[in-house]
């Protein structure tokens, strides 16, 4: 009854990078390491099958960093010299690489793994791109000299990668924008408008293809890492952040919100803000070791849905599961999808 799904990554198997980390070096190279990749990539979907998740990703097996995946095939990015820059707000500090020139796409980003996904599932695709405002957050700017000047410029070459992706046959693209639950009124001023830039004429290409193509944006309060965990307990006991940026978001022509739920501050009422969209609740933890139960997850989805219609809700991850065990996230897998197959059971039973 419930569509399952997660928030977009997950851990790297030990042969294919540093486990345990967020920015993990790669163990091979060349040709050994893109199959390496795939090989990753198959595993991980048949994985997602076995659990019973509707909707498959790639793990994003390909990618060392989520931002940087993106990056790395933009022209106009001086890799060669990084810089350490306070991201989030100053929540952390990162080495970032520098925008010098006008941007361009190289060519393809995700071409090798998104048609490697399409090839090895018969169900659901979704496939994740980092979100305009995050990636002008996670790169340092000697070029442009304004955030929404060069968060349009980015968010036209995510618009080109997305209907390629389309192409490919993936059936959700997703935009993860973290960013938005740090630049709360920037968001809602411009972040939104540049999103639905970056998912402009998506839907149109599922038409041209005959399958329909959803639209999806991701907005959490980051990995389970321990600045993130240090942030939160910042944030007190109400998280409002959704709040300002929820009226633009139901205002767009995005299809799907993920959000945090499950063991967050964020008061559930804030998802009724979301009138009309499909919304993707947390339903699984990503900053705890724990393993939920089916009947914790179906609760939470029991929660929810006194502000989220059924037809609406989606059981999703909080955030990605990068930095994980693989066999914690397999057994999150499960979890979520046996607790939505639960909270399906609860709804259909007589009263
Ligand atoms: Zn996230």
């Amino acid at each position: 009854m419930f569509d399952t799904a997660i928030a977009g990554s997950l851990p790297k198997p030990a042969w294919l990078a540093e486990p345990g980390k967020l920015w993990p070096l790669w163990r091979g190279d060349g040709g050994d390491l893109a199959r390496a990749k795939l090989d990753a990539t198959l595993l991980w979907i048949k994985t997602q099958e076995d659990a019973g998740l509707s909707v498959i990703g790639d793990g994003e097996q390909s990618r060392q960093h989520f931002v940087h995946g993106f990056l790395e095939q933009v022209s106009g990015i001086d890799f060669e010299h990084k810089v350490e820059m306070g991201i989030r707000n100053d929540r952390y500090k990162a080495m970032v690489p520098q925008v010098t020139g006008a941007l361009t796409l190289k060519g393809r980003v995700h071409a090798t793994e998104a048609r490697f996904l399409r090839a090895h599932t018969q169900r659901r695709t979704k496939f994740t791109l980092p979100g305009p405002m995050t990636i002008v957050d996670t790169v340092a700017d000697r070029f442009y000299g304004d955030r929404v000047r060069m968060a349009f410029a980015f968010a036209e070459l995510l618009n080109q990668e997305a209907l390629a992706l389309v192409e490919d046959g993936i059936d959700v693209v997703q935009f993860d924008e973290p960013a938005f639950n740090v630049y709360m009124a920037e968001a809602a001023d411009w972040g939104v408008k540049a999103l639905e830039r970056a998912a402009q004429g998506l839907k149109e290409a599922g038409e041209r293809r005959g399958r329909p193509v959803t639209t999806a944006v991701h907005i959490c309060y980051g990995y389970g890492i321990q600045a993130n965990v240090d942030w939160k307990k910042t944030l007190g006991t109400e998280w409002r952040q959704y709040e300002q940026v929820f009226p633009a978001l139901s205002r767009s022509c995005i299809d799907q919100v993920s959000l945090e739920c499950i063991h967050s501050q964020v008061p559930p009422e804030l998802m009724a803000l979301l009138e009309g969209k499909d919304v993707m609740v947390g339903v699984i933890d990503v900053a705890s070791d724990t393993v939920e139960t089916p009947q914790e997850v179906a609760d939470t989805i029991e929660s929810a849905l006194r502000f989220v219609p059924a037809a609406h809700l989606i059981a999703c991850t909080n955030c990605g599961l990068a930095p994980m065990s693989r066999e914690v996230a397999e057994a999150k897998l499960k979890a979520l999808a046996e607790g939505a197959a639960l909270a399906g059971r609860r709804q259909q039973a007589p009263r």
